[in-house]
């Protein structure tokens, strides 16, 4: 018997039923792995291997894989009806409270998926500046619609000068066209950012981005590039959205905009928000958000569903809880294993790096740490990256392909310490 061989054959199955085996492109696996239950931070596969889990559903379960409190809250909805395609009480209590929580958030609007969110967002900053072009950062991922699916992943090879990044589409079957309307940008290089809007200022309606660059890597912001970036934004009348998808509830409650002390005019926050349940909060300045009243649509049948809404409710209690004491211990948690996963690349003499924020870090294999943009996360070591992953992966700990860790609440310091266990012995495995 082999360690995966039920998932080996379910995935087999899977595959006549499903494309690929699974209902979303980030979804394919190295090891394709079934799993069947989640506890906490523990995800069970099908042939009983248990996961110290890291992934987290790629960032929404903060609270681990059974948060008693959000699915008492959602149980409690599920008596009294979904959708009413109205408000309900519930639903102005969350907008209120959140509108105390994210520091742009004058209004906010619900919808169910990131992608969506970063759409309405892209669309009341064109309806805003009466302008088209958007500027995203090389590496930064804001969803998989036509208009904004662009250097995401991009081969170093065709991806352009560093000063002038092409915009390159990342599936095939996406309309030419949209290319037109995205100017990429590196990360981080304010220099470039301010010549290029210099060219283009008259075009720009919204500069996109993810304030901590999540999504290849997980790379800060250098000191002072936040509120640059927002210097130039007002200076040319451009909307600055922060795409914080991932940061939401993550990098604090408030996200990183909190964290970094810059507020945006708009801001997207999902995964988190609701610990596990659809859910995205787009939030603005009133004088934005009310475009929505003077011709820009907004629709979506499940936006602001009642046990969307709940779950989101008590997450936010949750996390709120105690001064939002949560962070400081995952912050704690995520250092450690930051730290001690760097010494232990040291002790194997393999050129293992860590980084990030603590709640969220990524691991990978590079001569010259740290990260400072997308071309620095893909010319680290793939093929070590994902032998890690695999290695953790037979030692009980899942991490993401990518290299990124995801922390929940629940998280204890033994599992840190079982994690650390299980990276020694997966850099020892590397090695022979
Ligand atoms: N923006 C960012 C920064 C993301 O990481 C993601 C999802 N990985 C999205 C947008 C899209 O969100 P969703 O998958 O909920 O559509």
């Amino acid at each position: 018997m082999g360690r995966y061989d039920k998932s080996a054959a379910f995935h087999e199955d899977a595959c006549h039923y499903l494309p690929g085996g699974v209902s979303s492109n980030f979804r394919y696996q190295t090891t394709p792995l079934c799993f069947e239950r989640g506890e906490g931070c523990y995800l069970w596969d099908l042939d009983g291997n248990r996961y110290i889990d890291y992934v987290l559903g790629n960032g929404p379960a903060i609270l681990g894989h059974t948060p008693t409190s959000v699915l008492e809250a959602v149980r409690s909805t599920l008596g009294k009806g979904q959708a009413f395609t109205a408000v309900h009480p519930s639903e102005l209590a969350l907008a209120k409270r959140l509108t105390e929580i994210i520091p742009c958030a004058e209004q906010v609007r619900f919808d169910v998926s990131g992608t969506q969110g970063d759409q309405i967002a892209m669309r009341l900053a064109r309806a805003h500046t009466g302008r088209d072009k958007v500027v995203k950062f090389e590496g930064q991922y804001h969803g998989w619609a036509d208009n904004i699916l662009m250097s995401v992943h991009p081969a170093l090879n065709e991806a352009g000068p560093h000063e002038k990044p092409m915009t390159l589409a990342e599936s095939r079957g996406q309309a030419e066209g949209v290319l037109n309307n995205v100017i990429t940008q590196p990360f981080n290089d304010i220099d470039v950012l301010t010549k290029t809007l210099d060219r283009h200022r008259e075009q720009v309606a919204a500069i996109l981005m993810e304030p901590i660059a999540c999504n290849t890597g997980v790379i800060e912001p250098k000191a002072g590039y936040l509120e640059a970036v927002r210097a130039l934004c007002d200076r040319h009348g451009i909307v600055l959205i922060f795409d914080e998808v991932i940061t939401g509830f993550r990098a604090s409650l408030g996200g990183a905009q909190a964290l970094y002390g810059v507020t945006p005019d708009i801001a997207v926050f999902a995964k988190a928000v609701a610990a596990g349940f659809p859910m995205c909060i787009v939030a603005g300045s009133r004088q934005i958000m009310q475009g929505m009243l003077e011709g820009v649509v907004h629709g979506g049948t499940y936006n602001g569903l009642t046990s969307s809404i709940a779950a989101c409710a008590a997450t936010v209690k949750e996390l709120a809880h105690d001064n939002a004491a949560v962070y400081a211990r995952m912050i704690a948690q995520g250092q450690r294993l930051v730290r001690e996963l760097n010494e232990l690349g040291k002790k194997h003499a393999l050129p293992l790096h860590a980084q990030g924020i603590g709640s969220i870090f990524c691991s990978v294999f590079t001569d010259s740490p740290p990260l400072r943009d997308y071309r620095d996360y893909k010319a680290s070591d793939g093929a070590m990256r994902l032998r890690f992953v695999e290695e953790l992966q037979h030692r009980g700990v899942r991490t993401t392909e990518r290299g990124t860790w995801f922390l929940s609440s629940v998280l204890s310091d033994d599992d840190v310490t079982a994690t650390l266990e299980a990276a020694d012995e997966a850099l020892r495995a590397m090695k022979t």
